[in-house]
């Protein structure tokens, strides 16, 4: 069996990755670690959970061991397509850097321009970077990429996903073509092998098996039930979830509970917190200082229960979950193994509980010929009655016709159902209405007066693209816009309050002035409009009914938590 010490690391290298209490390589380290050091460019098809991000950065830590970085031009590149999994490489950086004396720099959005410029004046070995938030460094003079000599692309599939590939293109054009490059994607579509033709060469292909198989450590369950209203599901959902966690006592030390959709994240959390249960969700919409910090707090287990979106979850390393929950049923089955194979990691016991109502069906059906296995049934825990639990309420203050269900249903018969109700009917996401903060949004976009233009324009993790598409509608583009979910999943991943506002004059903005360089700005007079709109006519006065609906249920959870 090969170990590191086999691999030609550097022996600081080595030293780290004994602390770190790896004994021996994973096989992505183990085939991608000599390829590398060999200055080779390696084509990694690996997932999470492999070792990748040690697949690269202990050859870079080793390649980069000689030399002296110079201001503005780091000496080596690690693009990732989110801030949390390029914070990620960088705490994986510092691990194995740590006897060394290299330094990096992360550039991400939601973090100041001023504390990365800093680093980057002083010079760094290694700059971890979202391929927006580079090109805005770039743009603004702050940064050369011509001293690069290693580039990694890591999780280049969701680069693909999210409409970032247009930057990685030009990123690798803004590289020197001596670099060394490894490039790292879980899947090959066309689109990467294009990419991976044109910038690698004679690229050591390296794949990991794909993961479809569930761990043996993994106690699985699938709890069945049919609600005793069809609009009732979610609710007597959130009450069976409630009841599962509860049968599981002390065993139950934390939880990731998985939802299907970003709006069902909140709602599930904040039900959770009315009944007394220590939880918290993440998502894209949250401000990235509050995903920071329920991260950290679940990995301290200062948090018990995390409920997440797949998105906000996939690719973060979250060690040690004893128990997952899956609140729906996921619809694409590959998933469903990814989602439970966050608990009985390394060797330990997990256990993975599954919520389905009988429209689940056919996803069930999905997962069981991936997994090539029938999950096993479970039950409704002893005592419990889901019908007269369906209140968010706390049983002890709950009257006869109180909570948040009957709330709801008091709306209903007022003749209006909610966006909720609609939605319990557990539906393909494909039928959801599109979201009401991405609406509104776009409202106040269309009718936005034109200003002068400014001079440092912040952008963050937005595909340049998506803001010539956001001149025509309201779509915009995240993470994940995979097939039918597309437009559910379209809200999931921006955050809504940092999402960069594009203030100069719509008809100038996304032509792109990274492409004609920022002097080609045309300064054009909007035609038509003057320079003054008043403000009224900026306003929207009329809500989407989805906003409306999402209003309703946070009133009615506010009211229970009241
Ligand atoms: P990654 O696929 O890079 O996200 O890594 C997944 C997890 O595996 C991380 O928690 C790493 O710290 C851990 N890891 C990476 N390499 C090894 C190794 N050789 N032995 C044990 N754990 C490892």
């Amino acid at each position: 069996m090969t170990k590191f010490s086999d691999l030609a690391l550097d022996p600081r290298v080595l030293q780290a990755i004994a602390e770190a209490g790896y004994e021996t390589p994973t096989p992505i380290q183990e085939q991608a670690i000599p390829e590398a050091l060999k200055g080779r460019d390696v084509l990694g098809i690996a997932q999470t959970g492999t070792g990748k991000t040690a697949s690269f950065t202990l050859p870079m830590i080793t390649l980069l061991g000689q030399g002296r970085a110079r201001a503005r031009m780091p000496r080596s590149l690690v693009l990732a397509p989110t801030r949390e999994l390029a914070a990620q490489v960088a705490e994986n950086f510092d691990i194995y850097a740590k006897h060394t004396k290299l330094t990096k720099a992360l550039l991400i959005g939601g973090v100041s321009f001023g504390e990365q410029d800093k680093l980057i004046d002083r010079g760094v070995d290694v700059l971890i970077a979202t391929p927006g938030r580079l090109l805005d460094h770039f743009e603004r003079g702050k940064l050369l990429l011509t001293g690069v000599q290693i580039m990694v692309v890591d999780e280049a599939d969701r680069m693909l996903d999210m409409g970032f590939i247009p930057d990685i293109e030009r990123i690798f054009q803004l590289t020197p073509f001596s670099r060394q490059t490894m490039f790292y994607s879980a899947t090959m579509a066309p689109e990467i092998e294009r990419i991976t033709s044109t910038f690698l060469t004679n690229p050591a292909k390296i794949e990991v098996a794909r993961q479809n198989s569930t761990s043996a450590t993994i106690e699985q369950q699938l709890v069945q039930f049919t609600p005793s209203r069809k609009d009732r599901s979610f609710t007597e959902k959130r009450a069976l979830l409630r009841a599962l966690i509860r049968s599981e006592g002390e065993g139950c030390t934390n939880a990731i509970i998985f939802c299907n959709r970003k709006m069902d994240v909140d709602v599930v959390a904040k039900s959770l917190k009315s009944h007394g249960f220590n939880a918290a969700p993440i998502h894209g919409d949250l401000e990235q200082s509050v995903r920071t910090k329920t991260l950290d707090g679940f990995r301290d287990g200062s948090l018990h229960l995390l409920v997440a979106s797949d998105v906000a979850a996939r690719g973060l390393d979250i060690p040690a979950v004893s128990h997952v929950f899956n609140f729906d049923v996921p619809t694409h089955p590959e998933d469903y193994v990814h989602r439970i194979g966050r608990t009985g990691r390394a060797g330990r016991l997990g256990k993975a509980y599954t919520l389905a109502v009988p429209s689940d069906d056919k996803y069930i059906t999905q997962i069981e010929s991936l997994v090539k296995q029938s999950i096993p049934r479970g039950t409704v825990p002893e005592g419990i009655d889901l019908a007269s639990e369906g209140s968010d309420r706390p049983q002890s203050d709950r009257g006869p016709k109180s909570g948040r269900d009957s709330g709801r249903e008091s709306g209903r018969d007022r003749g209006r159902s909610s966006g909720r109700d609609r939605r319990d009917d557990n539906r393909p996401r494909r039928e959801e209405k599109e979201p009401a903060a991405v609406e509104v949004v776009a409202v106040a976009e269309v009718v936005e007066a034109p200003r002068p233009v400014r001079e440092e324009r912040v952008r963050e993790d937005r595909p340049r693209e998506e803001r010539q598409a956001d001149r025509n509608t309201s779509d915009r583009r995240e993470e994940r816009p995979r097939s039918d979910d597309r437009r559910d999943r379209s809200r999931d991943e921006r955050p809504r309050d940092d999402r960069p506002r594009d203030d100069r004059p719509r008809d100038e903005r996304p032509r792109d002035d990274r492409r004609y360089g920022r002097d080609d700005r045309r300064d054009s007079a909007v035609v038509g409009m003057g320079d003054h709109v008043p403000d009224f006519i900026l306003r929207s006065f009329k809500l989407p009914e989805a906003k409306v609906e999402e209003l309703e249920d946070e009133a009615v959870l506010n009211s229970a938590e009241a």
